[in-house]
């Protein structure tokens, strides 16, 4: 099927078109550089550009892929989980569309909509699969038996107490004067320099896995960066930055991949997959193969530009529902920014 998707729920105003599993159009347009003063998304600032950004990014989707909008078999959008009032302008010029058109609608969660992307590379998914997920907002460990959710498809085995990844790698870079969004600052920092910190690797401990065994917490490592740089800078040295870099870089990365790697064993599955925007890091790509590998595990991660939040992910999860035969969304389907993960569509 021929499908359009609608990603509003942050920053980036994304407006994909996917026939099956193949991309056509991947149009973006971020507001990213309006918050980078502010080091963090300002929601409202966020829902202004999303009015404005929609309709071009719409027609220029459109123009990539070398379709008339009416030509869609359906229309898809982020109906959660993310920011209200963003959420918002995505859901309502899908519904637009989709009533303008006499076309079906599929709000989807944007959760799975980071598992489902990784169809537009390497085709059809594997299924049962382990998603490690791990973005600004979210890192947890999905058993993913049917990424459009039917039949409990989704179900999460842990996730994160505190920070998310992709919020400790934001959080570390402002600490080190690394612009916003820090992932890719501190991915580039780190290559630069060496693992010569020793930072602490959250709910690892045997008492914490007792409770906690796919679980993540990142607020412990965050505050260990923070103290290691302050103590150095009160000595009046220089904070060396790419060696901070990757010592947390390889704190994080050792900790998600041990824990999903497991996680996959303990389930039987022999597929993880990755995504969500830390999906771009180099550095957990590798480590995550090799453990794996070392498991009889195969990884499939999308390429960086996929990673991050677009609308080719929207509409990949989109065409699935039609392709799977499941039932449209409501023409009055609300937006949800607080959508749990298990439920994928709305
Ligand atoms: P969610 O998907 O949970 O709603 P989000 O949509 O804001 O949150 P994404 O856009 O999926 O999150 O991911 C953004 C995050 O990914 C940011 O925290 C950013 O720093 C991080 N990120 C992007 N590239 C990299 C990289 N190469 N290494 C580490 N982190 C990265
Ligand atoms: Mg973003
Ligand atoms: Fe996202």
């Amino acid at each position: 099927p021929l499908v359009l998707g609608i990603e509003t729920s942050c920053d980036e105003t994304g407006v994909g078109v996917v026939h099956g599993h193949t991309l056509l159009a991947d149009a973006v347009a971020s507001s990213v550089e309006e918050h980078a003063r502010f080091g963090g998304v300002v929601p409202e600032v966020a829902s202004r550009a999303h009015l404005e950004a929609m309709v071009p990014t719409v027609e220029r989707a459109c123009e990539t892929a070398g379709i008339a909008v009416g030509d869609v078999d359906a229309i898809a959008v982020t109906s959660g989980p993310g920011l209200a009032g963003a959420l918002l302008v995505g859901v309502a010029a899908a519904k637009a569309l989709a009533l303008s058109l006499g076309k079906p609608l599929y709000g989807v969660n944007h959760l799975a909509s980071h598992v489902a992307v990784d169809q537009l590379e390497h085709g059809a998914l594997p299924e049962p699969c382990l998603a490690m997920l791990v973005s600004g907002g979210h890192s947890s460990i999905l058993r993913v038996a049917d990424v459009t959710g039917a039949d409990d498809g989704v179900v999460p085995l842990g996730a994160t107490i505190d920070d998310a990844a992709g919020e400790a790698f934001d959080k570390v870079a402002r600490l080190l004067g690394l612009p916003f969004p820090g992932g890719p600052h501190i991915d580039r920092a780190a290559r630069e320099g060496s693992i010569t910190i020793d930072f602490p690797r959250g709910l690892t401990s045997r008492r914490d896995l007792e409770r906690h065994r796919f679980d993540y917490s990142f607020s412990g490592l965050k505050t260990a960066v923070a103290r290691w740089v302050e103590a150095r800078e009160r000595s009046g040295e220089p904070v060396p930055v790419a060696d901070v870099a990757a010592s947390f870089q390889e704190a994080v990365c050792d900790v998600l991949t041990r824990k999903a790697v497991d996680a996959a064993a303990d389930q039987g599955i022999e597929d993880i997959l990755i995504g969500g925007g830390v999906a771009a890091n180099s550095r957990l790509r590798v480590l995550c193969e090799e453990r794996a590998a070392a498991k009889g595990i195969r990884v499939r991660v999308p390429r960086p530009g996929l990673c991050t939040d677009n609308g080719a992910m929207v509409a990949a999860l989109g065409a699935e529902m039609v392709a799977r035969g499941r039932t449209p969304s409501s023409y009055d389907l609300p937006a949800d920014s607080s959508l749990p993960v298990t439920e994928v569509l709305v």
